[in-house]
């Protein structure tokens, strides 16, 4: 696998595939930069959209209507010339909350991109799965990533947080919560994603617990991505933290048409 030929389906430049340390993370494009997770998006997302990969720079552009949750820029920008796509933020515009998406967003989106975001959601993280659900048209697609461990069932470092802050004492970090319950709780030895401060590790993914949320939102098609792509420099070592897609089914019902059908005077 040494020294393998690709061409960065991003990008569009030919390179030699040089396999970093961090296989998933490590820049492996001399173009764009773009790692193997970033590749890996852009395959399951065309391959899901068109029937078929290709550069994400050379294609045509469709009229699909997407969005990123705080996306890579290398792709991002590409995206935008690709589809009608936005990405979009939590914290700034445009902001969208995938755990709460709004009336506005309800079954607007042909695909929808989270790489490593659901692990940082508020518990329950069934929201963001449902969010991501009604976001979606009948039909649309969903790929996503986030760190996922063997064991058998996701860890929820935190269900109960309400309000929190971040402290920091001498170098060390704790999380002061206004719990749901209403009591203060300190909780020690916070895990941050892009250093101390930043974004909080809410929880750690198990592979069935994250195929068993998407199940129970409602998605179908759900598949795990773990085969390489040497063609386009997709070399995973093994099935961590590797992309998942998902679909709305095609008859789902759109609950905010629902509601309005429902509140419609016989
Ligand atoms: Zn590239």
């Amino acid at each position: 696998m040494i020294g393998a030929r690709f061409t960065c389906n991003i990008c569009g430049t030919p390179g030699v595939f040089d396999p970093p340390d961090d296989w998933r993370e490590g820049a492996s494009c001399a173009g764009c930069g773009s790692s193997v997770r970033m590749r890996s998006i852009v395959h399951c997302l065309l391959s899901g959209l068109l029937g078929q990969s290709c550069v994400l720079e050379k294609m045509p552009r469709k009229r699909l209507i997407g969005a990123g949750l705080s996306d890579w820029e290398g792709y991002a920008s590409r995206l935008a010339k690709a589809f009608d796509y936005t990405n979009t933020f939590y914290h700034q515009a445009p902001r969208f909350d995938i755990c709460a998406p709004g009336p506005e967003r309800l079954g607007l989106y042909d695909f929808l991109i989270s790489s490593d975001v659901f692990e940082h959601t508020p518990a329950p993280a069934s929201r963001a799965f449902d969010g991501a659900f009604e976001s979606l048209r009948p039909g649309g697609l969903l790929v996503m990533t986030v760190p996922f461990g063997w064991q058998e069932e996701t860890i929820e470092h935190y269900p109960d947080l309400g309000d929190f802050t971040v402290v920091e004492l001498g170098g060390d970090y704790a999380l002061v919560s206004r719990d749901t319950d209403g009591k203060f709780v300190l909780y020690e030895n916070p895990v941050f994603h892009g250093g101390p401060g930043t974004t909080l590790e809410m929880r750690e993914f198990s592979l069935d617990g994250l195929m068993a949320e998407l199940e129970a939102a409602g998605f179908t098609e759900i598949t795990l991505h773990a085969d390489a792509v040497p063609e386009w420099g997709i070399f995973p070592r093994n099935r961590y933290g590797v992309p998942v897609t998902a679909r709305k089914p095609a008859g789902a019902l759109d609950r905010l048409k629902f509601k309005v059908r429902k509140a419609r005077p016989s």
